[in-house]
């Protein structure tokens, strides 16, 4: 627990964050709403986020001079978590970072990340770490049918592959470049939910209601709030997060997905990312505070807003595959309707599995917000 209460950062603070994706973007437009500042340390010249910042610092993430200006800020968040740990840790010798470089270090890597899991009293789905071919034997054979996954650089489902005996792990561990990886039970899953917990300390801490999540083809397809699962099953699922979020200190947004597994619909936890999360989007329209908002709070040092959720929605992901060959996809099919809400990245190029941006179906149910989100998207 801080000894020392440090006070609050109030705007027209200057806010850092590291990346300049459509997280950085959302988080941007919060900052910026609320009175503050914004400098984006993106290398790219079109990230997404710098039409909404007042500094973009067009370098790369370990680039010791925009680090250094970087440092200048009140304060510094991050939205991915792929950001290298000793740029990290130079940054927090000299400004306020949230999260913490330890607990980004932690999720970054699937083997720390189980470890840290399982330390805060939580179920993760049987697993074993493969560091070499020589890991490959008998111990591996009560885990079948299980997945493979690189330790460390996953997204999206990438860096998985779904193997069957230890011959398809020996190639697979081969295909995914010799490297780290994590080799875990396949289970049975009957749903996929996130909770995003806003904590600042142990007891200035809130969760967002748990999100139903549907992905296509290993990427977010659907988020559903409130999750079609019954009331102490959600309630549980807020209470592991917290949890999770307690064991680590957690200072700002932390998103944690858990699986429901089998008949019995048991909690598991399946991974967590240091940031806001695709899953809690729906927060812009849906909720009382959004995770973005939450992100500034909390970095600011700031108690967490409140996370009610003031109607049921759906949010629904646009991915570049929805794109034409010439031209863009017709926005009217969202736009026309006095409930859905169209939030689009500004990124130049669409791609095949591209996250463009996400539109947030308002709905008086949540199976009707499902059932208009999926309408509108194929409309598209
Ligand atoms: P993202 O970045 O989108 O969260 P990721 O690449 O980090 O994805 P995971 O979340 O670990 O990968 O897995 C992606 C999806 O694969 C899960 O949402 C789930 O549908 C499926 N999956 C992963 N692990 C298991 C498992 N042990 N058993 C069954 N399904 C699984
Ligand atoms: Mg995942």
């Amino acid at each position: 627990m801080n000894a020392t209460p440090t006070l609050p950062i109030l705007p027209p603070a200057m806010l850092g964050i590291l990346g300049g994706g459509q997280l950085g973007r959302m988080f941007a437009v919060a900052a910026k709403t609320m009175g503050y500042r914004v400098t984006v340390l993106d290398p790219d010249p079109h990230a997404p986020a710098a039409e909404f910042a007042d500094v973009h610092l067009c370098a790369a993430y370990d680039d010791a001079a925009a680090l250094a200006q970087l440092a200048q800020c009140a304060a510094v968040t991050t939205e991915f978590e792929n950001v290298n740990a000793d740029s990290m840790r130079q940054l927090a010798q000299h400004t306020r970072m949230s999260p913490s470089g330890e607990a980004v270090a932690i999720a970054q890597d699937r083997e720390q990340e189980k470890a840290w899991i399982r330390k805060a009293g939580l179920n993760t789905a049987p697993y074993r770490v493969i560091r070499s071919a020589a890991d490959i034997n008998e111990e591996c054979d009560t885990l079948f049918p299980a997945i493979l996954k690189t330790a460390t650089l996953g997204y999206d489902g990438k860096g998985q592959v779904r193997v069957a005996d230890r011959a398809q792990l020996q190639q697979a561990f081969a295909d995914l470049g010799g490297k780290r990886c994590v080799l875990e039970k396949m289970l049975d899953l009957r749903g996929e939910i996130s909770v995003i917990v806003c904590r600042l300390n142990h007891e200035q801490v809130r969760c967002f209601d748990a999100a139903e999540n549907q992905h296509e083809n290993g990427i977010l397809a659907y988020s559903v709030v409130p999750a079609r699962l019954p009331e102490n099953l959600q309630r549980q699922a807020q209470q592991y997060a917290v949890q999770l979020a307690d064991a680590l200190d957690y200072v700002g947004v932390l998103a944690v997905e858990m699986f429901v597994v089998g008949e019995a619909q048991e909690l598991i936890i399946n991974e967590m990312a240091p940031r806001p999360h695709n899953s809690g989007h729906h927060t812009l329209d849906a909720c009382a505070s959004s995770q973005f908002q939450q992100q500034v709070r909390l970095m600011c040092g700031l108690p967490p807003g409140d996370t009610a959720l003031l109607t049921p929605c759906c949010m629904a992901n646009i991915l570049g595959d929805v794109w034409p060959q010439d031209g863009e996809p017709d926005w009217a099919a969202v736009l026309n309707s006095a409930d859905a809400h169209l939030h689009l990245y500004g990124k130049r190029q669409a791609r095949i599995g591209r996250k463009m941006g996400h539109f947030t179906q308002l709905a008086e149910d949540a199976d009707t917000a499902y059932r208009l989100a999926k309408q509108r998207h194929s409309a598209l």
